[in-house]
């Protein structure tokens, strides 16, 4: 592969999954020209739209594009006219779930913050994000009660929370590394005060910390505290480490007070870096096809991809500079639309052009 230029497998899915990918394509047909890197992109079917067309939401066809790539770029899957389909027959179980399991992706990096010239749109107190905030929750995504045994009968129901040393190992070195990038702070959240698989998880996290990242601050906050210390003092956070069940609900908790679910990225990345780059929300069905939906974070993923897979800084920088100025400028899809003096409400495709606009 040249440094310079990049296979994509675009996987736009259904609902609002086509609206916004479009507007990331954009953003990338500039990147390239500006910074001189060399894009080929590559549009699967996926999800709902592929089990009309073929009657699996992965079909091997969009697996190899996938396994041909540089990176995939999701958009997101699911409605209603698949819901009476088998849990795992249907868009996101069957979608999604493999492609994370073949392409071992077991780091979900989910950044969360509130921009200043949006405080308006967070569920929180004026005086509670007046200095803004900006961490980042790392959740691993392979083990925990999703991948242990399970039982049901008609007497009990159980699912085995269960860690094996490695994956441990591993989604604790993503997050030291992100945190010497960053404000060089991990907060691991466990429940070490109840279980074995928590005690065990919180003792690898630490002999990772002593062993290779001692440079970096490591402190402990069991999930119950967690979820309501994110709540009051979101600033005290960098980087949240965590399993996959409590990962699960911070990063959603993370997302709600970020403001909109149309603003949130997310990576979920192997040890190889290759990932998969997705907006938090979903499919959208309520507002698919009428162009309002926010681009911003299908756009955002597309920065994560550049920086994470790709490791190319200047085009990353130049996206996350172009939606600020645009921002800054007033524009603003309806979900983020307050009526406030000097905002201008806009449709999908014309913030992906002002974005566009904006990159230097
Ligand atoms: P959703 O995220 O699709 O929508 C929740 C709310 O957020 C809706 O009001 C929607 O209009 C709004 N929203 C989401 N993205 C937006 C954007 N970019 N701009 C503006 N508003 C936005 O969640 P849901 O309604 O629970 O799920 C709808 C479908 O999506 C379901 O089939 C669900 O299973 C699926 N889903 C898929 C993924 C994925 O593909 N990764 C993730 C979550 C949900």
């Amino acid at each position: 592969m040249s440094p310079k230029n990049y296979k994509i497998a675009i996987l736009a899915g259904d609902g609002i999954g086509h609206e916004v990918m479009v507007e990331a394509k954009k953003v990338l047909a500039t990147v390239s020209s500006k910074f001189q890197i060399g894009f080929e992109f590559d549009e699967k079917l996926v999800g709902g739209a592929a089990i009309d067309a073929t009657g699996e939401a992965l079909p091997a066809d969009t697996l190899t594009a996938c396994e041909n790539s540089d990176a995939i770029l999701f958009g997101s899957v699911g409605g209603e006219k698949w819901n009476s389909l088998p849990p795992e027959k249907r868009p996101e179980v069957g979608a999604l779930l493999p492609l994370r399991k073949h392409f071992d992706l077991f780091a979900n990096i989910r950044p969360a913050g509130v921009l200043s010239m949006l405080k308006n749109s967070s569920p929180l107190k004026p005086e509670i994000i007046c200095d803004g905030f900006n961490f980042t929750v790392v959740r691993e995504l392979t083990g925990d009660v999703y991948f242990g045994e399970k039982k049901l009968t008609k007497d009990f129901g159980s699912d085995l929370m269960i860690y094996q040393k490695s994956q441990v190992e591993r989604i604790a070195r993503v997050a030291f590394e992100l945190a010497r990038n960053s404000r060089q702070k991990v907060t691991n959240i466990d429940k070490a005060n109840v279980l074995a698989t928590s005690q065990f998880w919180r003792s690898v996290v630490e002999e990772i910390h002593a062993k290779e990242f001692p440079e970096i601050e490591l402190n402990h906050l069991y999930i119950d505290n967690a979820t309501m210390q994110i709540l009051v003092r979101p600033q005290n956070f960098d980087i949240i480490l965590a399993g996959n069940l409590f990962g699960d609900i911070l990063s959603d908790e993370a997302a709600q007070i970020s403001g909109s679910i149309g603003l949130q990225a997310s990576a979920s990345i192997n040890s190889q870096k290759f990932g998969l780059f997705e907006p938090m929300g979903g499919s959208a069905p309520d507002i698919a096809g009428k162009g309002i939906a926010n681009p911003i974070a299908q756009i955002g993923s597309a920065a994560m991809m550049l920086e994470i897979s790709f490791g190319e800084l200047a085009a990353t920088k130049s996206i996350k500079k172009a939606i600020l100025k645009t921002l800054e400028s007033g524009c603003r899809t309806a979900d983020i639309f307050t009526g406030f003096a000097g905002e201008k409400k806009v449709s999908t495709a014309e913030m992906g052009e002002e974005i566009t606009k904006n990159l230097e």
